[in-house]
């Protein structure tokens, strides 16, 4: 991974800058870097998520104070920005406002070349088990949405009649207004009303979508959830939200990891961790023990005169990673079972076993002990 460049330098301010600064700075640059505005350009697309991950972390006060302290290694957060669920259109989204396409919204409703305004964008949520996690899955889901109406292909405009330049912006989707302000009069331009912003005037419009060019329906998307995806983590997957009207492009579909909840497990990024209660003759005596994966089982040796909290390591039985090779480690935390109910048999042995020299504790015993508790305070 490159060397990180710092995020006032991203943003080309001063360490002294104020949130004013800070967020006028994001705001030119994001704009300029935003991937709507530069299709396919990749160094674009990286400085736009550099803006992004700079601004998040800047527009905080207290994350910004932490950076300004401990750098990018700070010991507390594990590092800034760029983890888990770090969307950099999501951050440009509640910057500008608007739900979905904040972009669309920002410019006016306007596409690139300035002709029909671009669909919004929808979010959903997807469960996923651990299996899913650990092999990755396809989901396939169904989605209530604005698709093109296929009566008139979108256009909006009834079978075969005209579509005409819009009167009032001749064409261009957008006119000039007036404004009187304290410095004078002003120019603004706007998105045109009566047209918005599509420069297109329909004659006779489709009378089954009213001249919109899309309509609600239902489409089936299938999402590739990579593996090793975790709680939180979002998916973003160009031009499958809203269609836009008459013509618009798609928003996008943003896909919300969820883990299921199971009991087996406790997960830590991908590391799992399984918790063996041990019954007490087989942590004296040793043996194999059977315990389960996420998929299927594994036989694990137990040897003779296993402590509690001892700790099993079965390397790669984790889970993978996102976006890296091999796989984490499974720990097997073992605690073992002292019988909470004794019958008169069990415990005329147990009095039995407890006079032989090897069931009572001794001094060196005590002191190991000792040992191993203080270095877990430690
Ligand atoms: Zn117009
Ligand atoms: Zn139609």
């Amino acid at each position: 991974m490159a060397e990180k460049q710092d995020y006032y330098e991203v943003l080309g301010v001063s360490k002294q800058a104020s949130e004013d600064e800070i967020k006028k700075a994001y705001r030119k640059l994001a704009i300029k870097y935003h991937p709507d505005k530069n299709p396919g350009d990749k160094e674009a697309e990286e400085k736009f998520k550099q803006c992004a991950e700079a601004y998040e972390v800047l527009s905080n006060p207290e994350k910004r104070q932490r950076y300004d302290q401990f750098g990018f290694n700070d010991p507390g957060m594990g590092g800034f920005g760029g983890g888990q669920g770090f969307n950099p259109f999501d951050i440009f989204n509640s910057f500008f406002g608007g739900g979905g396409s904040g972009f669309s919204s920002f410019f006016g409703g306007d596409d690139e070349d300035g002709s029909a305004p671009r669909g919004s964008s929808i979010r959903v949520r997807v469960k996923v088990s651990l299996q899913d996690v650990c092999n990755g899955v396809e989901k396939r889901l169904k989605l209530k949405k604005y698709v093109q109406c296929a009566h008139c292909n979108g256009t909006g405009a009834k079978d075969g009649t005209a579509i005409e330049q819009c009167p009032t912006c001749h064409g261009r989707g957008r006119i000039v207004k007036s404004m009187r302000t304290i410095f004078g009069m002003a120019q603004t331009e706007a998105v045109c009303p009566d047209c918005q912003g599509t420069g297109k005037k329909i004659k006779t419009r489709c009378s089954h979508c009213n001249g919109e060019g899309v309509v609600m329906g239902e489409e089936t998307v299938t999402v590739k959830i990579p593996a090793g995806v975790a709680d939180g983590m979002q998916l973003n997957m160009q031009g499958y939200g809203n269609v836009g009207r008459r013509g618009g492009r798609a928003g996008d579909l943003y896909v919300l990891i969820e883990e299921e909840e199971q009991k087996q497990f406790i997960r830590q990024d991908n590391m799992l961790i399984y918790s063996l209660l041990l019954d007490f003759p087989t942590a004296a005596l040793g043996g194999d023990v059977e315990i389960p994966l996420v998929e299927g089982t594994h036989t694990i040796h137990i040897a003779p005169g296993t402590q509690p909290n001892t700790q099993i390591r079965l390397q790669g039985k984790g889970l993978p990673t996102v976006n890296r090779y091999g796989r984490g480690d499974l720990i097997v935390n073992v605690g073992i079972y002292v019988p909470e109910k004794l019958d008169d048999d069990e415990r005329k042995t147990l009095r039995e076993l407890k006079e032989h020299k090897n069931f009572s504790t001794t001094p060196s015993l005590f002191d190991k002990f000792r040992q191993k508790v203080r270095s877990m305070f430690e």
